[in-house]
């Protein structure tokens, strides 16, 4: 801890968002005091440990799509860079679509052909041809992604931008932050569990699903919340080669993972409230009620497939739009957000950890303008919709 107590920007939270935040400051020549205040360096409940890693350009907002165009090229570099595979393969994305879906499937491709994909939109017959393990029999129409989208590990990542930071004067506290002190104006300091105190020049917001909580502690009311997330593996005996993510028409996805696939699927509507944080009990009956019947018929070959084990994470859920909100609040305008990234936030981080550095340092955004994620949205009531949650 510096003499004062006192850091130019604190980071609440060390998991991906913070730790990219962190690294883009100092890449964008920020030399001022750096905290980041993490209170389990094990991960072990983080939605970054606990992701399925994927990447993709296929998104309908060409914000969404560039910034997972940095996650891509910062991947693509990123063993030279930090000494550490990140386990990148890039396998393709593939989205398929029924006869309702097909028509916003072929817009979303032309916009990611526009902002500089290589996505490919396929007819039924042409998905058969390119994927003959694919039951095409209720398919209208699917995008595979032919380069850079695929999946990585999220933890080799983290963990490989956490040992270099270390390097460049971060200070690393193990800690919870219970309090956030302001003067209506502005934050000025994060008081911890242990009952130390930190004040801070400007505040930033990487607690992931906890993200609501701690805006809470500023009065603030930022509508992110814990959403239950079950992933599957399992085995199947028939060899699928090169097969990529796959998104089914059902919401079901699937993709290989070592020997072996893992999958899961968004509860349904009625059964996706918010989360009890601490709640990490695997919901079973999604593989055998919606996500096994939906893979057997899409993928014959996994009539036949074995359930290995299951894991649970949190989305870092925004319940107002599903889009990440970046940058400061307009009244608190210290206090910075790198939130709600509903399920798409590992490909993103990068680019959105540079994005917010930008604005902490220059004021505002200078490679990818992030405006349309900003905190004043939700005050103006006004959604930025993106069509391709999954
Ligand atoms: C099951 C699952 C699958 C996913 N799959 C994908 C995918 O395929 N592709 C994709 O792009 N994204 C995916 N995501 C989303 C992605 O993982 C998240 O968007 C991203 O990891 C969010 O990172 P974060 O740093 O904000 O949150 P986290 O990783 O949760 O980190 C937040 C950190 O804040 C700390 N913290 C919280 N409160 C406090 C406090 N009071 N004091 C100190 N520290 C605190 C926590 O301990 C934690 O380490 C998935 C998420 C889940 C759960």
């Amino acid at each position: 801890m510096n003499s004062e107590n006192q850091f130019d920007v604190v980071i609440i939270g060390g998991a991906i968002m913070g730790t990219c935040t962190a690294w883009f400051l100092r890449e964008e020549g920020f030399a001022g005091s750096i905290a980041i205040v993490e209170k389990d360096k094990s991960f072990a409940k983080a939605s970054t440990t606990l992701s399925a890693g994927g990447i993709r350009q296929q998104f309908s907002e060409v914000e969404n799509i560039r910034l997972s165009q940095f996650g891509i090229a910062f991947l693509r570099t990123f063993e030279d860079r930090f000494a550490t595979d990140p386990g990148y393969k890039e396998q393709g994305y593939l989205v398929l679509a029924g006869d309702e879906g097909a028509e916003t499937l072929a817009q979303n491709c032309a916009r990611q052909i526009e902002a500089g994909a290589s996505s490919l939109l396929l007819s039924a017959d042409g998905l058969r041809q390119k994927f003959p393990f694919l039951d095409t029999s209720d398919i209208a129409a699917g995008i595979i992604g032919l380069k850079g989208d695929g999946w990585f590990d999220p933890h080799s990542v983290l963990m490989a931008i956490r040992r270099l930071l270390r390097g460049r004067d971060v200070e690393f506290f193990d800690a919870e932050v219970v309090e956030i002190e302001n003067n209506m104006e502005k934050v000025t300091a994060v008081t911890l569990a242990d009952g130390r105190k930190i004040c801070c020049s400007k505040l930033v917001n990487a607690a992931g699903p906890a993200a609501g909580y701690i805006a809470s502690l500023a009065g603030i009311d930022l509508p992110v919340e814990p959403r239950k997330r079950t992933i599957f593996s399992f085995d199947c005996k028939t060899e699928i080669a090169a097969m990529p993510l796959i998104v089914d028409i059902s919401g079901v996805w699937v993709r290989p993972e070592g020997v072996g696939f893992i999958c899961g699927v968004s509860p349904p509507h009625d059964q996706d409230g918010e989360a009890n944080g601490q709640d990490f009990e695997p919901d079973y009956a999604l593989f055998d009620e919606i996500i096994w019947p939906a893979l057997a018929s899409r993928i014959p070959a996994y009539e036949a497939i074995k359930m290995g084990h299951a894991w649970v994470g949190h989305y870092e859920y925004n319940t107002f739009d599903q889009n990440a909100i970046v940058g400061p609040h307009p009244r608190l305008s210290n206090f910075y957000f790198i939130n709600g990234f509903s399920g798409h936030g590992i490909q993103q981080a990068p680019a959105a950890g540079r994005a917010l550095a930008e604005h902490i340092v220059h004021g505002g955004y200078k490679s990818i303008d992030c405006s349309r994620f900003s905190f004043d949205r939700l005050l103006r009531n006004e959604p930025f919709l993106e069509r391709g949650i999954i």
